[in-house]
């Protein structure tokens, strides 16, 4: 990897990770989602960087990709598990890391897991190391621990504006020969489970992400295209659409779906209603792995 491009991972991840620390004051039984998100997003952009993503703030056994929505009221509910998963770019390169806090004693092994799976495999990220190697420690560490890992969310590669590069890192075993190169970025991210250890889509969609720009002819869905289009093909939230009504954007998004200028990251739920815990850091692949987000 490039020195220079190196550089803008580390700076991605300093940023990340220092948010993330911050992160951590601003949860509190009874505050807003959407309050932490919008700090979240704030902090990112004084320290320098830009959001990769929408702050998710995923409750209980939504697993990922919730993000508030405008005038969001849902707020972190007693005896609750919260993921927050933040994204931070400079130029593209992606900074991606979360941590699961819980408000219960119930879960302190569950979200233990999840945080003792990432830990373990960080050293294995050397050049050579077979892929299915990390996602078999991955399971092993979470089945130890009693839980289940969630066997359809995977970790992903990173490339320059592109968040779910390859390739993808299962969080249980499967049967691959693929390989990890010198200076490959990469995020981990094992998720544990109370439940079955699966998840489904659930409606609707508060994230988006341009796929490409066609001709429309609606105002409101002309106005997001563009709005879209400054994000170079990263995530952008629902709720920073610049169109007051929820409402209007819904059916203009509609349109674009359909037409292939925007795909939709459902929240994900456990199917079984599980709690779910995650934990991810974002690593350059090295005989001494960088994790910019440590
Ligand atoms: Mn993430
Ligand atoms: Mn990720």
């Amino acid at each position: 990897m490039e020195e220079e491009i190196l550089e803008k991972y580390k700076k991605a991840g300093k940023i990340a990770s220092e948010v993330r620390e911050a992160s951590r004051k601003l949860l509190n039984v009874g505050v807003p989602l959407l309050d932490i998100a919008e700090k979240i997003e704030a902090m990112i952009r004084e320290k320098g960087g830009e959001p990769a993503f929408p702050a998710n703030l995923s409750l209980n056994d939504i697993a990922a990709h919730y993000t508030p929505v405008k005038k969001d009221e849902t707020r972190i509910p007693e005896g609750a598990i919260l993921k927050v998963d933040l994204g931070v770019h400079m130029d593209g390169y992606v900074a991606d890391t979360a941590y699961t806090v819980s408000f219960s004693d119930d879960y302190a092994g569950l979200v233990d897991a999840s945080k003792s799976a990432l830990e373990n495999i960080l050293e294995l990220c050397t050049p050579g190391r077979k892929l299915a190697d990390i996602s078999a420690k991955i399971q092993e560490t979470i089945e130890g621990a009693g839980y289940k890992p969630v066997s359809n969310l995977t970790g992903h590669g990173l490339q320059q504006y592109f968040l779910h590069a390859d390739p993808h890192v299962p969080n249980v075993r499967f049967s691959s020969d693929y390989t990890l190169s010198e200076g490959q970025a990469i995020a981990i991210e094992p998720f544990a489970t109370e439940g079955e250890g699966r998840i489904k889509e659930t409606e609707p969609a508060l994230i988006y992400m341009m796929l490409a720009g066609k001709p429309v002819r609606n105002p409101d869905a002309r106005l997001i295209m563009q709005f879209a289009s400054r994000f170079n093909g990263l995530p952008f939230a629902e709720r920073w659409i610049p169109i007051e009504s929820t409402f209007k954007i819904r059916m203009a998004v509609r349109e674009l779906k359909e037409k292939g200028v925007l795909y939709g990251y459902p929240p994900l739920k456990e199917v079984s209603k599980g709690m779910v815990s995650q934990a991810e850091h974002t690593v350059i692949v090295a005989d001494e792995p960088i994790v910019t987000t440590k």
